[in-house]
């Protein structure tokens, strides 16, 4: 039966990097070697990541002044990495779900945190507004995309000081005014590679502005002086996020895959509200397109484990929502093809028509 991959993170790849990955642990390049057995300084993988770096810069239009790395650690690394290099006194967050919490919890190991936003009263079902961003601040610190929680903040913001945005899992899921934020860092396991690189694109002028001593693999300046490569760096991780970089060109870039987000999005949160069994869990206009949390209807709610077995009899993966919100979470990331969210909408459809 073929599998419906609605997985959080790690997730859905295009096929087509899988296949080109397995093909490179194989054999790299018709070189009779495997990717996992060359050396990171090595010109065969030189070349993989200067790539990886130029289309990441091409596909997101970043300007100059602007450095791409790729490390390890994760983006929860980077919830430490940030105040480390960028906090001299306050820095200012906005509060909206359990990844944003973790970053206040590391900045606050550096200084004074000011929580200028929270969503934390309705359990982070929207996106706070009409919050004012200080601008004596060192910096602002958003997540665009709230992946455990279903909300998404879908422009650029304005800012009158540093933006720092974790976009693990929006990051090319549309344009972006790179020109707009100083810092985005992310996780690549949600829509870009596989686990074991973070991907982290910083403007120079924010650096230098600490006092502190910064250990080397934390310190942004060093690891861009070594191209990412202070240490070894993730070379299996990096690979596969170069062939997703090729398949979103190919495509024809993010406005294509834009396009393709905000078609799979309507036709699940459509499917949701004309339904008489699922609702929506999050503020209409704060929805995430690459998160869609839903949840059964107060009166159907002893329904929901059966609408877990039979959309896993349908092929559906990885549907059960985040323990923090119940019920389902359907992630429609990039390499997500349409007929994937059509297959759990006729699914939904047909539970509901059975069941009413
Ligand atoms: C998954 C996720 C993280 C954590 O990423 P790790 O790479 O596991 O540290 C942080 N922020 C957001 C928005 C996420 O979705």
């Amino acid at each position: 039966m073929k599998k419906h991959n609605f997985n959080a993170g790690p997730s859905i790849l295009p096929r087509i990097a899988v296949e080109n990955s397995a093909k490179a642990i194989l054999d790299l390049n018709g070189s009779g070697l495997s990717l996992l057995e060359i050396s990171h300084r090595h010109k065969d993988f030189q070349v993989i990541i200067d790539e990886a770096e130029a289309l990441f810069k091409e596909l997101l239009k970043i300007p100059e002044g602007y450095h791409v790395l790729f490390l390890g650690g994760g983006a929860s690394t980077q919830f430490v990495m940030v105040p480390y290099n960028l906090l001299q006194t306050q820095a200012a967050y906005l509060e909206t779900g359990a990844w944003a919490k973790k970053a206040i919890k590391e900045a606050k190991i550096f200084g004074e945190v000011n929580v200028v936003g929270s969503s934390a009263d309705k359990n982070f079902n929207y996106i706070p507004k009409g919050y004012t961003i200080p601008a004596d601040a060192d910096y602002f610190h958003i997540t665009t995309n709230n992946t455990i929680f279903g909300t998404e903040i879908k422009h650029d913001i304005n800012s009158p000081i540093p933006l720092v945005a974790d976009m693990s899992s929006d990051i090319l899921s549309r344009p972006i005014d790179i020109s707009k934020y100083a810092l985005i860092y992310g996780g690549a396991q949600k829509n870009l590679g596989p686990a074991g690189v973070t991907f982290v694109i910083l403007h120079d002028d924010i650096l230098g502005k600490v006092d502190r001593k910064i250990p080397s693999m934390l310190d942004y300046k060093i690891q861009i002086d070594n191209g990412s490569m202070y240490n070894t760096p993730p070379c299996f991780a990096i690979y596969t996020c170069l062939e997703t970089l090729r398949w979103i060109k190919g495509l024809g870039g993010l406005t294509t895959i834009q396009a393709m987000n905000e078609k799979k999005a309507k036709l699940l949160y459509d499917a949701i509200d004309n339904s008489t069994m699922f609702m929506g869990t999050t503020a209409i206009k704060d929805r995430s397109l690459m998160n869609i949390c839903f949840v059964m209807k107060e009166e159907y709610k002893e329904k929901e484990d059966s609408f877990m077995e039979y959309a896993k009899s349908k092929g559906m993966v990885g549907i059960k929502g985040h323990r923090s919100v119940g019920g389902f979470r359907a992630s429609t990331y990039n390499a997500m093809p349409v007929e994937s969210v059509q297959a759990l909408v006729d699914c939904m459809k047909e539970f509901e028509l059975e069941n009413n």
